[in-house]
Formats: C-alpha cells, sequence, structure tokens
C-alpha cells in the first residue's frame, strides 16, 4: 500500500511551521471529523489519515525521521530505529549526558539490521579529548571520520570491472522469497542474494564486491560551553553509509575532559587549592587568581586565617551547558609552613611563640587540654 505523503495529507509545504502544521490539521480535521461526516467511510478514512500525519510532523524528532527517510522511517525494523524515542533527529548535535551503558541500543554493528537487503550503515565512534578551557569557551572542532563511498572501479555493483552482476536464481532477482508457514505464506529476504535480488560470481577487487569503499572526510562538530567529562555526542546520520541506499549509521562523539593543573570541577563549581604563606594566614592580605575567563580575581585574606577556609568566587566556574548561567569558584586555603630558617628567623619565631597566649591558639589549646581530660578519666 503506498501511503499519502503526510505534507500532501495536511495540505502543507515542507517548511510549514508548527503553527502552519496546527492551523491546516484543526481546519481538514472538523471537515472530516466522523460526527461530521456520519456513515462516511471515506471522510473516515481521510480523518485517520490527518490524524496519522499530523501526531508524526507535530513531533520534531518525527518529522526530522520522516523529512530523511519518508514512510521508511516508522515501519517496523526499518531504518533502524523506533518512532516512539530513543531516535532523536533534527539536530546536529544532540546532547547525550548519559554514559556509556545503553549505549547504541542495539545500533552498533548496524550491518546485522536489514531490511530487504537495505542495510543500516554501522555506527561510528569517535574518541575526543578536549582541555578544561574549550570545554569553558566551546569550540569547534574538525574530525576527520571514515566514511563509505561508492567504488569507481565497479560504479558501486561490487562486480569485476567488465562482468555484471547476475539475476539471483533463487529469488528470481525480488530479492524475497515466499514460504508457505500453516495457512500463511510468509516472505522473507532472500537468503542467497541477501535481498539484493542479484548476485556477483566475480567480485572486483578493489571492494571485494561490497560496492563501496572507505575514504576519509572532514567534519565540523560543535562543542557546546560547559561540556562535561565523559559526555556523547550524537551526529544522526554521520556513521558510516548504509548500503544500497540503506540509512546511514550515527557517529558518536565521547568526549573526555583532560584534569588542569589549577581547577579541579565539579559539575559547574571549580575548586582551586590555594596555598599562603603562614603570616600571610596570621596577618591577612591579599592574592590574585586568574580565572578561566581570563580575568584576575582578588581574594582578600582576613587576619587569622585557618587551613581549608573556603571563599566564594561567584560566577567565576565553568558554563552551565546550554543556559546563562555560571558555576562558582571556591579557592580552598593551604597554609604553608615555613622551612629551611635562618638563624634570626629562628629566633625571632622563638620570641614570639614565648609571647603566644591561649587566645593566639585556641584549637590547639583546647585540643590538648580535652584530649588530656580524656586520658585523666581512663585511668581513673
Ligand atoms: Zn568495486
Ligand atoms: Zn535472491
Amino acid at each position: 500500500m503506498v501511503k499519502a505523503d503526510f505534507y500532501e495529507t495536511l495540505g502543507v509545504t515542507k517548511t510549514a511551521d508548527e503553527k502552519e502544521l496546527k492551523s491546516a490539521f484543526r481546519k481538514l480535521a472538523m471537515k472530516f471529523h466522523p460526527d461530521k461526516n456520519p456513515g462516511d467511510a471515506e471522510a473516515e478514512k481521510k480523518f485517520k489519515e490527518l490524524n496519522e500525519a499530523y501526531e508524526m510532523l507535530k513531533d520534531p524528532q518525527k518529522r526530522a525521521a520522516y523529512d530523511r527517510f519518508g514512510h521508511a522511517a516508522f515501519e517496523q525494523g526499518g531504518g533502524g530505529f523506533n518512532p516512539g524515542g530513543g531516535f532523536a533527529g533534527g539536530g546536529f548535535s544532540d546532547i547525550f549526558e548519559d554514559i556509556f551503558g545503553e549505549m547504541m541500543g542495539g545500533g552498533r554493528g548496524g550491518r546485522a539490521r536489514s531490511t530487504g537487503g537495505r542495510e543500516r550503515g554501522a555506527d561510528l565512534r569517535y574518541n575526543m579529548e578536549i582541555s578544561l578551557e574549550e570545554s569553558f569557551t566551546g569550540k569547534t572542532a574538525q574530525i576527520r571520520v571514515p566514511t563509505s563511498i561508492t567504488c569507481e572501479a565497479c560504479t558501486g555493483t561490487g562486480a569485476k570491472p567488465g562482468t555484471k552482476p547476475t539475476t539471483c536464481a533463487t529469488c528470481q532477482g525480488s530479492g524475497r522469497i515466499r514460504a508457505a508457514q500453516g495457512f500463511f505464506s510468509i516472505e522473507r529476504t532472500c537468503p542467497t542474494c541477501h535481498g539484493r535480488g542479484q548476485t556477483i560470481s566475480d567480485p572486483c577487487t578493489k571492494c571485494s564486491g561490497q560496492g563501496r569503499v572507505t575514504e576519509e572526510r572532514s567534519l565540523s562538530v560543535n562543542i557546546p560551553a560547559g561540556i562535561e567529562d565523559g559526555t556523547r555526542i550524537r551526529l544522526q546520520g554521520e556513521g558510516e553509509a548504509g548500503m544500497r541506499g540503506g540509512p546511514s549509521g550515527d557517529l558518536y562523539i565521547f568526549l573526555s575532559v583532560t584534569p588542569h593543573e589549577f581547577f579541579q570541577r565539579d559539575g559547574a563549581d571549580l575548586y582551586c587549592s590555594v596555598p599562603i604563606s603562614m603570616t600571610t594566614a596570621a596577618l591577612g592580605g591579599t592574592f590574585d587568581v586568574v580565572t578561566l575567563d581570563g580575568a584576575k580575581s582578588r581574594v582578600t585574606v582576613p587576619e587569622g586565617t585557618q587551613v581549608g577556609k573556603q571563599f566564594r568566587l561567584k560566577g567565576k566556574g565553568m558554563p552551565v551547558l546550554r543556559s546563562t548561567q555560571m558555576g562558582d569558584l571556591y579557592i580552598q586555603i593551604q597554609i604553608e609552613t615555613p622551612q629551611k630558617l635562618t638563624k634570626r628567623q629562628r629566633e625571632l619565631l622563638q620570641e614570639f611563640d614565648q609571647l603566644s597566649s591561649k587566645e593566639n591558639n585556641p584549637e590547639s589549646t583546647g585540643f590538648f587540654a580535652r584530649m588530656k581530660d580524656f586520658f585523666d578519666t581512663l585511668s581513673d
């Protein structure tokens, strides 16, 4: 059965936007509604077709699939994706933040997926490493991926130049065979020619009878700002070419973000551990940190700052993917104890120590007092 084109059914052009679709559907649905046309089978059929067409076209993903593959996109087993979900069309880069687990959903090694000789091309995986700075700004990356093109030597027939494929004797060229099963007659792909309808006795040596050869091609990939380590980006239809007119597989970009020398990342927030001198911690002071946006931020350390103290620089973290929000940068204070003291320094510190009171070091003083109490009660 040949199905009418969804766009024609709704009487709109292929470029119709959501509003046009909706109003066209409304108008026609009113006209052919069964309530308005009681007993009119033709109107009922038309009404059903309208519904189906609108259901498909109002969903951007299904619409993209339909634009690409026509009705075959939604036939059972056709094309290699299911219309209910999982398939995301339309986007040049669909971001999937989920991780490997359910990877490829069976699409991997997609050659097994055969529909009457048309085979979906295999999915491809490309590993890409970017720096934290690149994740911060986002970038357009040029990558080279292997792709299949028609073999020039045999012009895609798969037969050795000078020879021709011959009509398959098993299926007489139809690519399908019928087999009786009980009351039913089942049609299936011809096992001899795998649905091609032709067999090649003398395969082309350049492509080993495949009719296509592998070449590299250049592709530009948009890496959005804020992307995280472990993200995968799907480029729909950019995988291996299908066989004999089958749809192409998808290309998956697996992103890893190189660890940074100064910044650790947690979601959109960044952490930076900053060592300051013991005297700065005691007397107070300031220091500058360079942030990923290339600017400098001044941090003021108050007198008596303790190790582990955190300062938040609001909005100085990573961009939140697909938003204008920014994470924060947390400065974590480390305090460096001075080493290799000179004689004079030692004298000064000893003098300082003699002048120290309990109030100067409430934590350590208190700690040892509490510990002493603890052992005293044990020995009682
Ligand atoms: Zn060839
Ligand atoms: Zn055959």
